[in-house]
């Protein structure tokens, strides 16, 4: 069985022990390969995502292009003295270049952003939420219960669908109030629509309380430099990194792995002073990303500073594929197949960056629901099904895995 499926014979000994336990034979093949190979399928391994969301939490977010080399790194060296370094400095300067932000920092994801924020600066004090921004993001993060993690305690303000500066300043104005923040919260995975009306960060910088906008995305410049043309209109209503900075936020909170196309990290920016605050904060060391995390976050900051992240940064490359190439694509891949014909689909940026968007696409489409035989390829395919037909959306799958899915479609 180790044989078969090349797993350490430690772990066959054990899927063996569990097998038995079970009543069945231990060495019966070829039940304990098909037992084997089935323990494979649950380690972690590349697969082709051709679901069409871009982002896809369950498949890691944003593919990463940038890896650690096996070697040391001086992550907390100074090369010019010698001595011990910061390891937020190389990186933190690049993002607040990039952000046009006085200071950086880097921490393990955008829940520990925010959780460090309200810590290090709100401890004991109030935070003014909106009732329309006190959200759910998915998986867990929930902005009442980490306000209460943080020791800070959350203010109300506003109604779930309308919350006007006026209701800021009254929250300000009570007796009793000791506000430390405003924290304003992108609700990333939906939108209501309708009779609503929220209150821009400009209008809150006019308060005396620092605002602080956890936009979620990670969309660094509205304006999207990096890319040949103008920003894509399914970014339209995306709140930006520098914007909002210029807008008056005093600090900005975001992904890693979302829109900026990196890995797993949560980003503060903004004021020297704050992010400051939040590096000497005891929950700082906690949450903490590793060499690997910042090397990665580092060569992505210097492909957005030197305008190549369209080409390098593989979101950015999936986004902005043209229809045309797509359909080129799927053309070449039906023919190749000998299966499935090319039809319009939608793509979405996913991991709840631009909510309720769409982007044009173009996918292979199989008839029935062949979900689980693309999922036995190997690679292993991810698609989805659309009115009794499987879809192979090509804006999320890289052009050199086109191959893979013509054999797998071809085998089906
Ligand atoms: C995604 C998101 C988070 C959580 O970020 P993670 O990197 O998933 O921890 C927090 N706030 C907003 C607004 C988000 O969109």
């Amino acid at each position: 069985m180790a044989a078969a499926s090349d797993l350490p014979h430690a772990v066959c000994v054990e899927l063996a022990r569990a097998a038995v336990a079970n009543g069945a034979q231990a060495y019966a093949e070829p039940a304990a390969v098909e037992r084997a190979l089935q323990f494979r399928r649950t380690l972690l391994s590349p697969v082709i995502n051709a679901t069409g969301v871009l982002l896809h939490t369950n498949l890691g977010r944003a593919p990463l292009a940038f890896a650690h080399p096996p070697q040391a790194i001086n992550v907390e060296f100074d090369l010019s003295s010698g001595e011990r370094g910061s390891r937020q400095q190389a990186v933190g300067g690049l993002l607040a270049t990039l952000c046009a932000a006085e200071a950086a920092m880097v921490v393990n994801n955008g829940a520990a952003a925010v959780l460090l924020v309200l810590a290090a600066l709100a401890d004991g004090r109030q935070v003014l939420v909106s009732r329309g921004e006190s959200v759910e993001i998915g998986g867990g993060f929930r902005v009442p219960d980490v306000m209460e993690q943080s020791g800070a305690q959350l203010v109300d303000v506003g109604t779930t669908n309308r919350t006007r500066l006026g209701d800021y300043s009254k929250a300000l104005a009570r007796k009793a109030a000791d506000v430390a923040l405003i924290l304003k919260v992108h609700p990333s995975n939906y939108r209501i629509e309708g009779f609503v009306e929220d209150t821009p960060v400009a209008q809150l910088a006019t308060l005396d309380v620092p605002v602080v906008a956890d936009i979620g995305s990670g969309l660094i410049d509205a304006n999207c430099p990096w890319l040949s043309g103008p920003p894509p209109a399914w970014l339209a209503g995306e709140p930006a990194a520098r914007q909002s900075l210029a807008a008056g936020a005093a600090l900005v909170t975001f992904s890693g792995d979302k829109l900026l196309g990196g890995p797993q990290a949560g980003i503060i920016a903004g004021r020297a002073d704050l992010v400051s605050a939040c590096m000497r904060h005891p929950l700082a060391r906690a949450l903490r990303p590793g060499g690997h995390v910042l090397f990665a976050l580092q060569q992505l900051a210097l492909s957005y500073l030197d305008r190549t992240a369209a080409t390098v940064v593989p979101f950015w490359q999936m986004a902005s594929s043209s229809i045309d190439d797509l359909a080129v694509r799927a053309h070449r891949l039906v023919s190749a197949a000998g299966i499935g014909e090319v039809v319009a689909s939608e793509a979405i940026p996913g991991a709840g960056s631009a909510p309720g968007t769409v982007i044009p696409s173009v996918a292979v489409s199989v008839a029935g629901d062949r979900l689980a035989g693309l999922r036995a390829a190997v690679p292993p395919i991810i698609a989805r099904t659309r009115d009794g037909a499987t879809l192979l959306d090509l804006r999320s799958v890289h052009p050199s895995d086109d191959g893979h899915l013509a054999a797998a479609l071809a085998a089906l």
